[in-house]
């Protein structure tokens, strides 16, 4: 299967059969296992092998099939599922550190993973220095070697900096820290994040492996050794793992991902072509543009693909930007992304609210800033509304 090329890979890895020979994936609605005898029971305790199972907490064959199929994606030796993107950020976080530990994180990240860094892992004596992600001397500085984790989105939320993993990889690697990548604006149809040097890799499923805006679910990569030695059994004792119903919409999710996110990516790159320069706007952000000041970056990195999502920087501020929001008649105002319907979200008042204005300002999180989550619906069609929104937060 690894010499499978992607498609067939999303299609066909990790599939297991039962005795029906189903065609689709069976999904396996039990929490439970029963054993043919006492005997076997105190053996699959001892040792439980590759087709066996003790209990949904610890795995699942449909979630099981869920981590080939991702795992063979991401080119991985194994995975875990998660219950969310959440669960899956704090189970590759808090399982490889303790007190008096030392992590470096990029300090433009997702609300929650903030608050772990921030709030949790300093209550167990976990001791957290924030770096700008973009500046590699700051990683360079702030390293040491009783330094554990360095943590980063590869591509951050909302002003879509991206982040050199494989620069960020060696300075790590020079104190012998491991390598966290939070890769959910990357998506996994463009990372090559463990090639690239991460030794964990963590996505939010929810965003466009669901791509549909169904489910919660969420998934953690690395190595054998990690993902079985120490991750395993913080998350099967902690009770984030993920629900086989659940597991079930994100296999079916893979399925159609490469088609979807590269149909989403080229529609997002025509609507920042489109609208950059808009008089509305102070400016667009997407890292697929020539313009994005790593652009060069995104090439090595991603191949060229600046994501699914760009952000608009609107002039007026709040006014303005919720303006343009109320005039939006094709996207939807919320916060997930990735899913096949656009989604527009002002992070200033929501996703970013409780941030400090002098955090908000130094990320650039201004109060005209729009993120667009660019959907599946016809381009011409997201670009007329968009245009028509941009005129009408100006009035
Ligand atoms: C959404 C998101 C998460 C959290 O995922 P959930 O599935 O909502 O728990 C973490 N990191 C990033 C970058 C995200 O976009």
């Amino acid at each position: 299967m690894s010499d499978w090329n992607k498609r067939t890979k999303l299609v066909h890895g990790g599939t297991r059969r039962s005795q029906y020979n189903e065609v689709s994936e069976a999904i396996y609605m039990t929490q439970g296992f029963v054993y043919d005898n006492a005997e076997q029971a105190e053996a699959r305790f001892i040792e439980t092998g590759p087709d066996e199972f003790i209990y949904a907490r610890y795995g699942n064959p449909t979630v099981d099939m869920f981590e080939k199929r991702i795992a063979l994606l991401e080119g991985a030796e194994d995975a875990f599922a998660a219950a969310s993107g959440m669960a899956a950020v704090n189970g590759a976080l808090t399982s490889l550190v303790q007190a008096g530990d030392h992590v470096v994180s990029a300090k433009a990240l997702f609300g929650s993973c903030l608050h772990i860094l921030e709030n949790i892992l300093s209550k167990f004596g976990v001791e957290v220095t924030f770096v700008d992600g973009t500046d590699l001397d700051a990683w360079r500085a702030a390293v040491r070697p009783d330094t554990k984790v360095c943590f980063f989105e590869s591509m951050s939320n909302p002003t879509l900096e991206v982040i050199d993993i494989k620069a960020v990889a060696d300075i790590a690697h020079s104190v012998g820290a491991t390598v966290v990548v939070d890769n959910v604006f990357s998506t996994p149809v463009y990372s090559k994040a463990i090639e690239q040097g991460a030794d964990v890799v963590v996505y939010s499923a929810t965003k466009h492996i669901d791509g549909q805006g169904r489910a919660l679910g969420g998934v953690i990569l690395g190595t054998k050794d990690y993902i079985r030695g120490t991750l395993e059994p913080y998350m099967k004792h902690t009770g984030g793992s993920l629900s086989p119903f659940n597991a079930w919409i994100m296999l079916k999710g893979l399925e159609t991902i490469d088609l979807r996110v590269k149909a989403q990516a080229e529609s997002a790159l025509a609507i920042a072509e489109a609208v950059e320069g808009n008089p509305a706007l102070e400016r667009a952000i997407y890292p697929g543009l020539k313009t994005h000041a790593q652009n060069a970056l995104v090439q090595s990195q991603l191949s060229g693909c600046g994501g699914t999502v760009l952000s608009l920087d609107v002039k007026g501020g709040k006014e303005a930007a919720f303006k343009f929001l109320n005039a939006l008649t094709i996207p939807v105002i919320s916060n997930n992304l990735g899913d096949s319907k656009s989604i527009a979200t002002h992070p200033a008042t929501t996703t970013h609210q409780r941030l400090s204005d002098e955090l908000k300002a130094e990320l650039g999180i201004t109060p005209g800033l729009i993120r667009f989550s660019v959907g599946l619906e016809d381009t011409d069609d997201l670009i007329k509304d968009v245009r028509v929104a941009l005129e009408a937060s100006q009035v």
